[in-house]
């Protein structure tokens, strides 16, 4: 991952809230797209000029050739708030943030978050590495904007469980059952992945130990009965792959 400055410049006279609006549009819809990553953009003023920080997954991630249409609405309406287009400056490479998958076209991929993470939560099977979802081809909305929303979702229900202070159960519960909506949303959302990529697409289910639960072996897809366990555990997480149903899931740790 690499870090970046954007310089905002006005080119006639405006106002603060005009600015703020305009460039808080255009991050977001950046975004969205996949472009930048994490979900705070400190922005600092100084002498007429503004610049934001921010994170993308590649050196040219914020190249024209990446933008959706809503990115490229969101530029233009810059000039109506004084602004001109950003100036993009690339300041270093981001030590804290996984690297972006290498391949082309992955053979397959995964939707896999955790409540650490920022990057893309889709990743490429055989390396396990974020894929840039500007890389995608863009849904029918126009941005990857429900898909983000999952990926915040799933993240802070991992977190609450993980603290285990507040709503523990009801969290695990949440992350673990197939059948409940986040699950639902994300499995829904990588069926549309693979149908509009034409790539395989797993949905990562989390498995937490049931004091209930002996026998690990036994235990079967959730959705299809199926004999899910694989001889080799994969990336050190997956232990379960369902091939019909798309599914991966974990030994309990
Ligand atoms: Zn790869
Ligand atoms: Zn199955």
């Amino acid at each position: 991952m690499f870090t970046a400055e954007l310089t905002f410049e006005c080119y006639q006279d405006t106002t603060i809230n005009a600015v703020d609006g305009a460039i808080t549009q255009l991050i977001d819809a950046l975004r969205y797209n996949g472009q930048i990553l994490g979900r705070e953009f400190p922005t600092s003023m100084d002498d007429g000029v503004f610049i934001t920080r921010v994170v993308c997954p590649e050196e040219e991630s914020l190249h024209p050739r990446h933008h959706s249409c809503i990115v490229e609405k969101r530029l233009q309406a810059l000039s109506d708030a004084g602004l001109l287009a950003p100036k993009v400056r690339l300041t270093g490479m981001d030590l804290h943030s996984d690297n972006t998958d290498p391949c082309q076209q992955p053979e397959w991929q995964v939707l896999y978050t955790h409540y650490l993470s920022t990057c893309s939560p889709l990743r490429c099977g055989e390396h396990l590495a974020p894929i840039p979802l500007y890389k995608l081809p863009t849904p029918a909305v126009g941005d990857h904007q429900d898909l983000l929303r999952w990926q915040v979702d799933w993240s802070s229900t991992d977190e609450l469980q993980m603290h285990g202070t507040t709503l523990k159960q009801a969290c695990s519960d949440t992350l673990t059952d197939l059948t409940s909506p986040l699950n639902n949303t994300g499995w829904q959302l990588a069926k549309e992945i693979e149908h509009k990529s034409q790539v395989p697409t797993y949905y990562y289910l989390y498995h937490l130990a049931d004091s209930a639960e002996h026998d690990q072996k036994a235990r079967p897809c959730p959705n299809c009965g199926g004999d899910w366990q694989l001889a080799e555990s994969l990336h050190g997480i997956f232990d379960f792959k369902c091939e019909p149903c798309r599914l991966l899931s974990n030994s309990p740790w």
